[in-house]
């Protein structure tokens, strides 16, 4: 337990190290490494595949991930075929509905959502990956809190990029009273983060304009792309 909560430490004094929000890149470390065995060992788990069937496979973000990582094909075909196996379920289960079936749910759809009889068509669990991937974030959260006690981590992420917004609410939500100072702290680095990013757009503007053209981009040429993930997150999603 003890090496366990070590390693998370080293891990988030790493990933401050590192461009970008340092929760978004453990949730990502977490969701490729969830992923890596997915596609290679996990498949045939009837625990797995259970999991998989009530998410109805993975969100879309998550499952071009999967198709995008080199020979996943089998793991993809053996997991995909436990979710089918499940819409097929779950497609009698909506064609089986009492009272003229399909056409009559559909027909009475309201303007506020889906027919409830068509409840059996959405997820009876979030997608997998992006459980994982809240779990490692939450954790991470967790840890840069205990982790902000002391001041080499202090220090270090003083000096990092610091959370993106979501990650900010986050580690705000997840604070406890004793780690006021902690939150403090976040939410002062966040206030100076982002009144530099709008210095730097706003050189990055001034040079677009015609007059300025001639001056070459600095560290502001990619600022735009930097405002834009720091308010969605690393992978654009919150
Ligand atoms: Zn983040
Ligand atoms: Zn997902």
């Amino acid at each position: 337990m003890r090496a366990s909560r070590h390693s998370h430490a080293q891990a988030l004094l790493e990933a401050l190290a590192q461009p970008g929000c340092p929760i978004c890149r453990l949730g990502a470390r977490a969701v490729a490494r969830a992923l890596e065995s997915l596609a290679y060992e996990q498949v045939t788990d009837p625990a797995v595949q259970a999991r998989f069937a009530a998410a109805l496979g993975l969100c879309a973000s998550h499952g071009r991930q999967l198709l995008n990582r080199t020979s996943s094909g089998q793991g993809v075909a053996i997991l995909y075929r436990a979710v089918i196996a499940a819409a097929l379920r779950r497609l009698e289960q909506v064609s089986a509905e009492p009272a003229g079936g399909l056409l009559s749910l559909v027909r009475g759809r309201r303007a506020d959502g889906p027919a409830p009889g068509l409840a059996a068509l959405s997820p009876d669990a979030p997608c997998p990956a992006c459980q994982v991937e809240a779990d490692a974030e939450q954790r991470a959260a967790q840890v840069l809190l205990e982790q902000l006690s002391h001041p080499d981590a202090r220090s270090a992420y003083e000096r990092s990029p610091g959370l993106c917004l979501p990650h900010l609410r986050l580690a705000l939500t997840l604070a406890r009273p004793r780690q006021r100072p902690a939150a403090a702290l976040l939410l002062a680095h966040a206030a100076s983060i982002l009144r530099g990013l709008d210095q730097e757009l706003a050189e990055y503007v001034r040079k677009h304009d015609y007059r300025f053209q001639h001056e070459p981009y600095g560290a502001e040429r990619d600022a735009p792309a930097r405002a834009l993930t720091r308010f969605v997150g690393e992978r654009g999603e919150c």
